[in-house]
């Protein structure tokens, strides 16, 4: 993408293609929230940047829209206000859009990974091998994988941990549990964590605890994991068994 004005920095402009995902704050208000090709443009040219916020006074916009606020067709008040809408709807989601729900899950599966690697190698100084997605035993590309797993090793005794995160609207039900426990019994590992940002149904945690599954919830704002998360999830460690009923 061309860069509007060689004032704006680099690390700016990224915040703001960031903060809008590229949608159009004016197509948005009009129904239209897919990704556009566009710029970053000033909503006020004349305002000097503002020492508080360098984003304050930078929009992106598609092209036409951009060219009818260069002829003055567009106020700055509109503006303002349209971009305000935009980012509202973005931070508070659902948002949908082509590969945007992809996208969204991908994000929230590596801030997962991070949190969880993070905890554990601060949990287990040196007597942990992390994992991460695609890393994990498998010998063909179709068995299932995990986005994490930890081989934790305590006096001697091997514990293999694996973990699934899933980015959601609603909260996990059974069918996504069920799924995961198959997984946990396959790659016989010795404990399964489950992540997702929203919640769990009643019978999908009467089903994990039935299985031995930890559930957690990790919001995407989230920057640490609540202490004791890792050291529970391994004390409550059950050794693999066959999957009971409900
Ligand atoms: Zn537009």
């Amino acid at each position: 993408m061309a860069k509007k004005r060689g004032t704006i920095p680099e690390n700016v402009l990224e915040r703001v293609l960031l903060d809008s995902r590229r949608r159009c704050c004016i197509c948005y208000q009009s129904g239209n929230d897919q990704v556009r090709e566009g710029k970053v443009t000033h909503i006020d040219p004349q305002t000097t940047p503002a020492a508080s916020d360098p984003v304050d006074n930078l929009v992106f916009l598609c092209e036409q829209h951009h060219h009818e606020l260069e002829t003055g067709r567009i106020s700055t008040d509109r503006l303002r206000e349209a971009r305000e809408q935009l980012y509202r709807a973005l931070r508070e989601g659902p948002f949908i859009g082509a590969g945007e729900e992809e996208a969204a899950s991908y994000q929230y599966e590596r801030h997962v990974c991070a949190l969880l690697t993070a905890a554990f190698e601060r949990t287990f100084n040196g007597q942990v091998a992390i994992h991460e997605e695609g890393s994990s035993p498998g010998p063909t590309s179709t068995s299932p994988d995990v986005p994490f797993s930890a081989d934790v090793t305590i006096a001697g005794i091997h514990i293999w941990l694996v973990a699934d995160a899933k980015y959601a609207e609603r909260n996990i039900g059974l069918n996504d549990l069920r799924a995961f426990a198959g997984v946990v019994h396959y790659l016989k590992a010795n404990k399964g964590i489950f992540v997702t940002n929203t919640g769990f149904s009643e019978s999908a945690v009467q089903f994990a605890n039935a299985e031995g599954i930890a559930l957690a919830i990790i919001k995407r704002e989230d920057r640490e994991l609540q202490p004791g998360f890792v050291s529970d999830a391994v004390a409550r460690v059950q050794r693999a068994e066959p999957a009971r009923r409900m």
